[in-house]
């Protein structure tokens, strides 16, 4: 989008706004810093407008999140599926932050498909369906929701951006720019972080409160996961394997394989990474690459999506070590293909 489209798009979505009453926030799921900074800043700016706002998600909210949400704000679809069914289905807008896809809100996706409420979206992933939505806010050029919706915002009138809005879109800026060391990250992240701060976001403060609370199943899981990993390609690329196992032995769930993707994109010289989670339900799989692999594309094989250097995919039950072979092949034709070579 450029920049016209973007205004353009947040005219249509203050006029859908102003038109809404009932107005319900969701993300995707396993909900990230911006996924659940954009809908408490979204929340708040809505409050402010008078509106009546409900969080609903899929997936319970991260422990290094729940700070933010000191309240109880967010409500989790699964804990009274027939009561939350009926308010997305009285509601007048649903806005869809950090995602474009109705099938990462998972469990909630027939319902929130078939509401006849309105249906907006935020996000700065590639590859929205316009045709799904009445209003589309979506670039990808931004690093982060929680920018766009600065940008938003804005737009509207600054005074909306209060300490509570600060605090939600810094750790959103925070987290999607990787501490703001992501390819994405411009001097515009940065005066809008000026900003943040100015208003109250405390830097110091948010960024122990994300990174700074690590339990010791973590850190085991972690130890554990780092002996998985095994190297490719002369160190270029690197895989890691996390089981249920590994999980049960300490404790631990998938929100602390958080941050285990970027951990090996430190290794010297590694140009692409991938981790794989086994999950009861399935696989979980993250992808991530530097310069120009194109991971979103290589992502889109096993069905997912996300970015060009950081994307994800889903998929059924089965063995991760197979898999990881599998993977393995794959990739060395996929760059092949993309005459790439490492
Ligand atoms: P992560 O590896 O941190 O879970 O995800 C990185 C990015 O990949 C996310 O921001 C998201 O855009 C994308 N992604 C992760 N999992 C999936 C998935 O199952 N399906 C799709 N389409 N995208 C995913
Ligand atoms: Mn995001």
């Amino acid at each position: 989008m450029n920049n016209k489209k973007i205004i353009s798009s947040f005219k249509s979505l203050k006029k859908i706004i102003g038109e809404s009453k009932k107005i319900i926030l969701t993300t995707h799921l396993i909900p990230d810093g911006d996924a659940i900074g954009s809908e408490f800043a979204m929340y708040n700016y809505l409050r402010q407008n008078g509106k009546e706002v409900s969080i609903i998600n899929h997936s319970y909210t991260p422990d290094s999140y729940q700070w933010q949400d000191k309240k109880g704000i967010i409500k989790v679809f699964k804990e009274n599926t027939d009561k939350y069914t009926k308010l997305i289905n009285n509601a007048d807008l649903i806005i869809i932050l950090d995602t474009n896809e109705y099938s990462r809100t998972k469990s909630m996706e027939a319902v929130l498909k078939n509401s006849p409420a309105k249906k907006a979206v935020i996000d700065h992933h590639l590859g929205t369906q316009f045709d799904l939505f009445d209003v589309v806010v979506n670039d990808t050029n931004y690093p982060a929701t929680g920018e766009l919706l600065y940008d938003y915002f804005s737009f509207d009138n600054k005074k909306y951006i209060n300490k509570f809005i600060a605090v939600n879109l810094y750790v959103g800026i925070l987290t999607d720019t990787g501490s703001f060391r992501y390819p994405r990250t411009t001097q515009k992240t940065f005066l809008i972080c000026a900003d943040l701060i100015s208003r109250g976001a405390d830097p110091v403060y948010i960024y122990d409160m994300v990174y700074g609370q690590l339990n010791t199943g973590k850190i085991k899981l972690l130890g554990r996961f780092i002996d998985s990993l095994t190297y490719h390609l002369k160190g270029k690329l690197i895989l890691g394997v996390v089981t249920m196992q590994d999980f049960k032995d300490y404790h631990s769930d998938v929100q602390d394989v958080d941050g285990f993707s970027s951990f090996i994109m430190s290794v010297k010289n590694i140009k692409a990474g991938i981790v794989i989670v086994e999950r009861n339900n399935g696989i979980k799989l993250s992808f991530r690459s530097k310069g120009n692999i194109n991971m979103r594309s290589f992502a889109a094989e096993f069905g997912g999506g996300g970015h060009k250097n950081a994307s994800g995919a889903s998929l059924p039950p089965q063995d991760p070590y197979e898999l990881k072979e599998n993977i393995i092949s794959k990739f060395k034709v996929f760059l092949s293909k993309q005459k790439i070579n490492l």
